[in-house]
């Protein structure tokens, strides 16, 4: 179905795999001179390596602005063919996947909203079975990894060889700061999860406006990232749909340039071994850790015993305050969060009594 002359597998492919992989593009294609015009302008920035357009748009209410629909896929067309960017647009359904592909479009992605719904998941894997396409799939708007996972399985089960993991961040009630909050753990769960995959960050639609953009796209490229996705709009204040998160393609190339690209690792021999020595160090005091932990669970066990002898419950609320307000003082002073404090202290406290209750069911 690629009917262009140029060789655009290769195109695509080497698209696909470049490092960082940047793509960009308006949030909706409004119209032809729209997105033919954010195209070239992206391409003259030299810094885009796929355009990006949504064609078909999920939006959260009615009477929200929902795409051209597939009229906008010969504009997509037009778009590669002046400025030689590959293409990808969002498919929800199985006729959406077949109109893209006729138009040539070269790389499809799964919205969020799409990726929470396994029948539709499946209803695109199904029409993609025989087809040799780059797909990407976006995290689902709920913090469910398993349902990110799921989506990936029905997608490889389809017989889809090249798979690519956006991260968008994950919705979640009164959240000021992030239109979605980006829980980075998660997501690097995931990159861990997938290694052999591209993961790209969509900082556009975790921030949601402008002026963080920059932040959350360092923040990515620090962990490591394979690539940013980001909107682009030559006229973002009067964009159809997400005005408040875009930017033009001039302010983009600006950030990317701005952005420190540091280096996964290097080969100086000297940075290897100052790097072994700490993490020597990290290991040992991993270790004590560990003993502690250990001797702290022996310690609860015998609590646990003399709870079991006097008849006690094993939890004691009062008892289990103090130790988080002592910790989270003592935590303040020597640089831990809060929240890390809370964290810790929850899983070992959930760990001790097990310990407790291994012993009162002896
Ligand atoms: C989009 O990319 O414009 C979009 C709708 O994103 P998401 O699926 O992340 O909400
Ligand atoms: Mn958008």
């Amino acid at each position: 179905m690629q009917t262009t002359e140029q060789p655009i597998n290769e195109t695509v492919q080497s698209a696909w795999h470049k490092r960082p992989l940047i793509i960009s593009g308006p949030c909706s294609a409004e119209t032809e001179e729209q997105l033919v015009q954010t195209a070239q302008r992206l391409a003259a920035t030299g810094k885009i390596n796929m355009l990006r357009a949504g064609i078909w748009k999920p939006r959260t209410k009615p009477g929200m602005f929902e795409g051209v629909g597939a009229k906008g896929l010969p504009w997509l067309q037009q778009a590669k063919k002046l400025t030689g960017l590959p293409t990808t647009v969002e498919v929800a359904t199985g006729k959406q996947v077949q109109d893209a592909l006729t138009f040539d479009v070269d790389v499809l992605w799964i919205g969020a909203r799409t990726t929470v719904n396994p029948f539709s998941v499946q209803e695109v894997a199904d029409a993609l079975r025989g087809v040799d396409v780059p797909v990407m799939i976006k995290n689902p708007i709920n913090p469910d990894l398993e349902l990110w996972s799921g989506a990936v399985e029905r997608v490889v089960r389809a017989g889809i060889k090249q798979i690519g993991l956006i991260h968008r961040g994950f919705s979640s009630y009164g959240n000021t700061e992030y239109r979605n909050a980006p829980m980075w753990h998660l997501a690097i769960d995931m990159k861990l999860k997938h290694p052999e995959m591209p993961f790209i960050n969509d900082p556009s639609h975790i921030c949601g406006r402008r002026d963080t953009l920059l932040d959350t796209m360092q923040k990515a490229i620090d962990l490591d990232y394979d690539g940013l996705m980001i909107e682009s709009h030559i006229d973002p204040d009067n964009a159809w749909s997400d005005a408040k998160q875009q930017v033009t393609p001039e302010r983009l190339a600006e950030m990317l340039d701005s952005l420190i690209w540091r280096k996964e690792d290097v080969n100086s021999d000297e940075y290897h071994a100052a790097l072994e020595k700490l993490r020597q160090q990290i290991n040992q005091l991993d270790d004590e850790l560990m003993q502690i932990l250990g001797r702290r669970m022996k310690i609860a066990e015998q609590i646990g015993q003399y709870k079991k002898d006097n008849q006690i419950t094993i939890l004691q609320t009062n008892r289990w305050n103090e130790i988080i307000d002592r910790a989270t003082t003592k935590g303040d002073k020597l640089g831990l969060s809060k929240e890390f404090i809370t964290r810790y202290f929850d899983a070992v406290h959930m760990e001790s009594i097990n310990h407790q209750k291994k012993v009162l069911d002896s």
